[in-house]
């Protein structure tokens, strides 16, 4: 598979550009004063899907060729990439079909079938979800669009990088949520390239953190999915990947994992600190890590709110301060 470097990158931001949000960074007063250093908040929850996934999804779409968007799309996801698939594909006219596991939660579902997309639910796993997606690829034809492993979608992921610099060129620190490491993956290729001396965090959850154990591991590793409030991290990487365990095996300069409570702090924080910022917990994570101080920043620090989709009842009792189960 062809790498991703800078270039590819800065390829997708021309590509991408006017399909998908700049989204703002803006200095969060309550972690800087926290940290005792600039702290910001790169909201990618402003995209108009929620979350950073129409990044890479639009730009793996516009530069597929006629024929392959004619067979129509097809894909695997927690929630939030089927969402930006769905819209991508509703924006380009094209078919979309999205498969998910049982353990997605119903309003991402019912987000991805308001856009226009086939749903299939398929098992209670990342895995059982891709196996469809490969079938229907066999028998129907249909193009299938990676959530995370494909150059292309870690293409889109990265352009978020090259607007940091271009935001906060001091940039010493960056905290990126991680899950099959398309994100994180991209972000690390933009900021080495542009900023060599910043560091490129990611930050999972304790509960099945899949690239954080093949990092340990040295190569993709068996992780078993567990439910988890950062809904938006779960899964697999692929024991056959590709290209994002590469990326961040090479890149990435160290992994923070975070407990339940430490993950609901963050949304907390979102909420009552930052403007009344709704934030997922997938989306929160960064901000745990700072709150809870198993990262300590020594420069400008840049955290990337991933996604706000949560379901609203949820988020009520978290920040009410229920303790998550
Ligand atoms: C998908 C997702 C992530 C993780 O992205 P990867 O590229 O799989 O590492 C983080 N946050 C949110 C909100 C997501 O939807």
């Amino acid at each position: 598979m062809p790498a991703c470097d800078l270039a590819r990158v800065e390829s997708a931001a021309a590509r991408i550009a006017g399909h998908v949000l700049r989204t703002p960074l803006v200095a969060s007063a309550a972690l800087t004063r926290c940290c005792g250093l600039p702290v910001h908040l790169k909201l990618e929850t402003r995209q108009p899907t929620g979350a950073f996934k129409l990044r890479g999804a639009m730009n793996a779409l516009l530069a597929l060729d006629e024929d392959a968007r004619r067979r129509g799309l097809v894909t695997a996801s927690t929630g939030n990439h089927g969402r930006a698939v769905a819209h991508a594909a509703r924006a380009a006219g094209v078919r979309a079909v999205v498969c998910m596991s049982a353990l997605v939660p119903a309003h991402k579902v019912d987000a991805v079938r308001a856009l226009g997309a086939e749903v299939r639910i398929v098992g209670r796993s990342q895995d059982d979800a891709q196996a469809e997606v490969e079938r229907l690829v066999a028998e129907q034809g249909l193009t299938p669009i990676p959530p995370f492993d494909h150059p292309d979608v870690v293409a889109g992921q990265g352009t978020i990088g090259l607007e940091l610099i271009d935001d906060l060129p001091e940039l010493d620190l960056v905290l990126v949520p991680l899950s099959g490491g398309g994100l994180a993956g991209g972000i690390a290729v933009a900021v080495r390239a542009l900023r060599p001396c910043a560091r490129v965090v990611g930050v999972s959850m304790e509960r099945g953190a899949a690239m954080a154990a093949a990092i340990a591991a040295g190569q993709p590793v068996d992780v078993a999915e567990q439910e988890t409030l950062a809904d938006s991290l779960g899964g697999g990487i692929g024991l056959n990947n590709q290209l994002t365990f590469r990326l961040c095996h090479a890149l990435l300069d160290g992994v923070v994992l975070l407990t339940e409570n430490e993950i609901a702090a963050g949304i907390r924080h979102a909420a009552r600190e930052e403007h009344g910022e709704v934030v997922e917990g997938a989306g929160a994570v960064g901000i745990a890590a700072l709150l809870c101080g198993k990262i300590r920043p020594m420069g400008p620090t840049a955290v990337v709110v991933s996604g706000g989709n949560i379901d609203a009842a949820l988020h009520r009792r978290i920040v009410a301060g229920d303790a998550p189960s």
